[in-house]
């Protein structure tokens, strides 16, 4: 690092601690600080707001184009950013699917118009999106949608269903993958829209998940008509478009194809981990056993720093994906490798907090001697679903095998 850098990248970090400070809930991070119920309205109301003021800091969009209502700010800026906003846990934000896919996916394949309507309002808070991808027959097998979009002049008439929605309700927009060509090959059958979710013909339902709420939900198509100007990409490309999608999740909002955008360049979902881990020490310190806190068993904190020293070289394989991302050099498929090292650790950290907490892993949110208000066995529940979405461990696993280790096809 040059002279001078060093102090850069300390007065941003400062920067940044200092304006969480000034501009987090009021007791934010304490005991006494109560959250709103997870997906609920008021949740969903903290997450616009929140949001918005990061975007009004001018925090958000740091490598999408000023005309599409980015900051193009340096990527080391941004990486500061996200580990500050790891580090305080801060609110979910509703935009976070839309700037950790759909910018990605637009930047890449759509047009002038549709990148000047939608992007800035994904940035700035306005509207939040969904992904109908998966479909009852159709989730490792993405290729397999049954859901289908016939043409009718200038619209596209949709029927069919997806399921596993996540951000499902309160979405105003969401991405489809649909059939258009059921005498195409596999693969070349399918075309890419996006749709307004109070279009007549659409509605959506709840499912309930082991973590007991209803994250995800289904949605359904009767006679839906989506108009032709809401195709990303061409007819019969859609598979294309999907799989810019998913290498944008997966990296944690880096598309290949799209090295210009929201959160990309950084492996945002890594850096999320970071957070997991400064919190498992924080519960290994306070945690007695046989009169000794855990932190001083030294089992334990081998263990503990083995999950940190994974955890850091996450975030450097990130890092060094988003300059690949940034220059263009990345194909999209190394991002399977940082999905699954994030869900992966995710879930070993949550078996991790298990086991410090021993039997007061029993104990869920609502009773007054859960552990950290049952966020723990939460995180540790819901890191099952980490390693089943945007594509499983498994499915991910082939990937890597397959396409960057040359491995022959299982
Ligand atoms: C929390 C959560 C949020 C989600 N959010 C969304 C969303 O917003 N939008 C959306 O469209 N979808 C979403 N999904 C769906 C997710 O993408 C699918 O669940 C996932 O792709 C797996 O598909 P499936 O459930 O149909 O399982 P299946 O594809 O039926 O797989 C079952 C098992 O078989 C294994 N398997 C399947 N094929 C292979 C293979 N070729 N090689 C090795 N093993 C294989 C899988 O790894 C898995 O263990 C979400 C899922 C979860 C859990």
């Amino acid at each position: 690092m040059v002279t001078g850098e060093a102090e850069q990248t300390e007065a941003f970090r400062k920067e940044v601690r200092d304006w969480l400070i000034a501009n987090l809930p009021e007791k934010w991070g304490t005991p006494e600080y109560v959250a709103p119920e997870r997906f609920s309205q008021e949740a969903q109301d903290l997450g616009i707001s929140w949001t918005k003021r990061l975007y009004e800091a001018g925090y958000t969009g740091f490598n999408v184009p000023k005309e599409y209502g980015g900051i193009e700010r340096p990527g080391w800026q941004q990486a500061i950013l996200l580990e500050e906003l790891s580090r305080r846990g801060t609110p979910p934000g509703p935009q976070s699917l839309g700037q950790l896919m759909v910018i990605g996916t637009l930047m890449g394949w759509a047009s002038e118009e549709q990148k000047k309507r939608f992007i800035p309002k994904i940035l700035s808070g306005e509207e939040s999106w969904c992904e109908g991808f998966s479909e009852p027959n159709a989730g490792s097998d993405l290729a397999n949608v049954q859901t289908t979009a016939v043409r009718d002049g200038d619209e596209w008439v949709v029927n069919g269903q997806k399921c596993w929605t996540s951000m499902w309700k309160f979405a105003d927009w969401s991405l489809l993958v649909t059939k258009t060509d059921p005498n195409a090959p596999r693969h070349r059958n399918l075309t890419y829209f996006i749709f307004d979710t109070t279009t007549p013909g659409f509605s959506r339902r709840p499912l309930q998940q082991m973590t007991g709420e209803s994250e995800f939900g289904e949605m359904f198509f009767d006679d839906m008509r989506v108009p032709h100007e809401n195709m990303i990409g061409e007819e019969g490309r859609g598979w294309y478009v999907a799989m810019t999608t998913l290498a944008a999740e997966r990296s944690g909002g880096g598309g290949a194809a799209a090295a210009a955008m929201g959160l990309s360049g950084y492996g945002g979902l890594i850096v999320r981990t970071l957070g997991g881990v400064d919190s498992l020490i924080e519960l290994a310190k306070k945690t007695k056993r046989y009169g000794k806190s855990l932190w001083d068993d030294v089992t334990f904190r081998q263990r503990i720093v083995q999950i940190a020293i994974e955890n850091q070289a996450s975030r450097y394989y990130g890092t060094r994906l988003g300059i690949a991302m940034r220059k263009g050099t990345a194909s999209g498929n190394e991002a399977s490798i940082a999905k699954n090292s994030q869900a992966e650790q995710r879930k070993r950290q949550g078996d991790m907090v298990m086991e410090i907490i021993g039997a007061y892993s029993q104990l869920m949110r609502g009773d007054p001697r859960a552990i950290d208000g049952g966020e723990q066995v939460y995180n540790m529940i819901r890191s099952r679903g980490a390693t089943i979405e945007m594509g499983t461990s498994e499915i991910n696993r082939n990937i890597i095998a397959e396409r960057i280790l040359g491995l022959p096809r299982a």
